[in-house]
């Protein structure tokens, strides 16, 4: 078993890693690059989709010498990519007509916002929005189908993250684009498609559920393409769209000439459905916390999609075996940010993990709540508006109960998430898997665990997302059988159990609610 190899391709927004795993998913070699972003204007964010290909064949070529094997060796390939960011290429010369169009681009904000104020989508939120005030009363309020379309359809909204503007934006703005798209020659594809068809010589355009459930395009309750969300772009037109496979199967190999030999591509998945699926959340209701530079709350909800009265995402988690996964997701958009801005903007600690220690050497963090808000607060608050708050501070507040409150406060946002998924599903939450490079930080888990009043468990491998897509790709190419050998060979390093009293959760909590009523509505 172990003489067989995976590869997996991690591609994320700031850099891209290529990791090679043994049978038991051990890690054979690790190699990274980060990865450039443009900004040609106030608000856009667009990455170069020739420096991502070359960095990607780069560092599996680097990853192969570093494990001292040949492609030859390497049983299946996964690759696990940022969600969202889009390109349109020309399917015969294979050139793409602009930039990647990343999720943080937000030039199409105010023609999004006129779709979102028009009387179609005036009447579905009004009408949306009163059911979704009696749905709470009960559970068969929210699941009924008919109740559910109708929360669903209060917060239909187009946001300037979603694929579809983006595609609109250059059919309109690249000389050239529209005709080109008129001919049927233009190829649509998320970065998972085009390095597919990269690798494969232009053979395979194609995707999988997870990621394009993630572009906006998709309606995930009907399992078809969502022409509310396409027709207002006027799409997709003569626009080729990927086949969308399922997420552990055949994509594909990589031309024979890229790498020495040609690879079996077995798995396309999302980033945050890769790290579901790598901390072995399998059963309805289990739940993973990633804590980067933002947090990804997502709880598998089995094969129900879940229409959320908070506003959080329905996403399909994976496809296997004909069988359709979902997940319903909360972000909050900063996080592991805040240490940075501890370490960057206040320089009150030297690195990241510093703040481990600063945090255990005080006994609290002396009433200051931090309220982490830099671009205003997401899920469950949905506040565009908050800004930043500390609060609290008394004469005797100590560097070190700064950074305290600054930990504490992402184990806040993830209480408020967890509590919102909870609601919308009636699922008790009994565990939490935390990953992330900010999980290595055993007094936020602690913290964490306090605060949720349930078992935090750590994976020995933080890269969930890397670590799911050798799983789906291994499964495909029958190195493991699911779940039992995955269950096998997933390890966890570290449990933390809830210890703090139920008083003195309340009053932190309390605590809380009050400095996020502060910080809402500042800017
Ligand atoms: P991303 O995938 O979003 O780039 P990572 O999973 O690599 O993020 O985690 C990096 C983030 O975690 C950074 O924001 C950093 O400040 C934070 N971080 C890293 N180590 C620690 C630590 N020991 N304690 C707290 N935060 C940390």
């Amino acid at each position: 078993m172990s003489g067989k190899y995976i590869l997996v391709n991690d591609v994320g927004t700031t850099g891209t890693r290529a990791v090679i795993y043994d049978g038991e998913t051990r890690v054979v070699a690790e190699e990274y690059t980060e990865l450039p972003s443009v900004f040609p204007e106030p608000g856009w964010t667009e990455q170069d989709p020739i420096v991502i290909y070359d960095k990607c064949v780069q560092v599996t070529k680097d990853a192969l010498k570093a494990a001292k094997l040949e492609a030859s060796d390497i049983t299946a390939m996964g690759i696990a990519t940022q969600r969202t960011t889009n390109l349109l290429w020309d399917r015969n010369t294979g050139e793409p007509v602009y930039n990647f169009i990343t999720w943080q681009d937000t030039r199409m904000a105010d023609e999004c916002e006129r779709i979102n104020r028009s009387a179609f989508f005036k009447v579905l939120h009004v009408v949306g929005g009163a059911y979704g005030k009696i749905a709470p009363l009960s559970a068969g309020l929210k699941r009924n189908p008919v109740g559910k379309m109708l929360v669903a359809a209060a917060h239909l909204t187009i946001t300037p993250a979603m694929s579809a503007p983006h595609v609109r934006w250059v059919l309109d703005n690249v000389e050239g684009a529209a005709a080109k798209e008129a001919a049927g020659d233009l190829l649509f594809g998320t970065v998972d498609t085009w390095l597919l068809w990269k690798y494969t010589g232009g053979r395979v355009h194609a995707t999988d559920f997870s990621n394009i459930s993630s572009t906006g395009m998709w309606d995930p309750y009907n399992m078809d393409w969502s022409s509310q969300l396409l027709k207002p772009f006027g799409l997709p037109g003569k626009m080729v769209l990927p086949e969308i496979r399922e997420t552990s199967g055949d994509f594909g190999s990589t031309e024979a000439g890229l790498f020495g030999a040609s690879i079996p591509i077995r798995s396309l998945v999302a980033d945050q459905q890769a790290a579901l699926f790598g901390d072995a959340c399998f059963e309805v209701g289990s739940v993973k916390c990633t804590n980067g530079t933002g947090t990804f709350i997502d709880m598998n909800t089995g094969e129900e999609a879940i229409a959320s009265i908070h506003n959080l995402t329905p996403f399909i988690a994976w496809k296997m075996d004909g069988k359709t996964t979902y997940m319903l997701e909360g972000m909050i958009s900063s996080a592991g940010s805040s240490i940075q801005f501890l370490r960057d903007n206040l320089c009150i600690i030297e690195k990241a993990s510093d703040s481990e220690e600063c945090a255990f050497s005080v006994e609290d963090s002396g009433g200051v709540y931090v309220v982490p808000a830099f671009t205003g607060l997401t899920a469950p608050y949905w506040d565009p508006y908050a800004r930043g708050t500390v609060i609290g501070l008394t004469r005797s507040t100590s560097r070190e109960q700064v950074v305290r409150a600054t930990l504490e406060s992402i184990a806040y946002q993830c209480k408020d998430v967890v509590t919102a998924i909870q609601e919308d599903t009636d699922i008790e939450v009994s565990m939490v898997k935390a990953d992330g490079g900010a999980s290595q930080n055993n007094f936020l888990l602690q913290f964490l665990a306090d605060i949720l009043e349930v078992k935090v468990e750590r994976p020995e491998m933080l890269e969930a997302t890397a670590l799911g897509a050798a799983y789906f790709a291994g499964i495909a190419a029958g190195i493991w059988k699911y779940p039992d050998d995955i269950l096998r060979i997933h390890r966890v390093e570290r449990e933390f159990e809830p210890k703090m009293s139920p008083e003195m959760r309340e009053k932190l909590l309390g605590g809380w609610k009050k400095a996020v009523g502060r910080a809402c509505g500042w800017a």
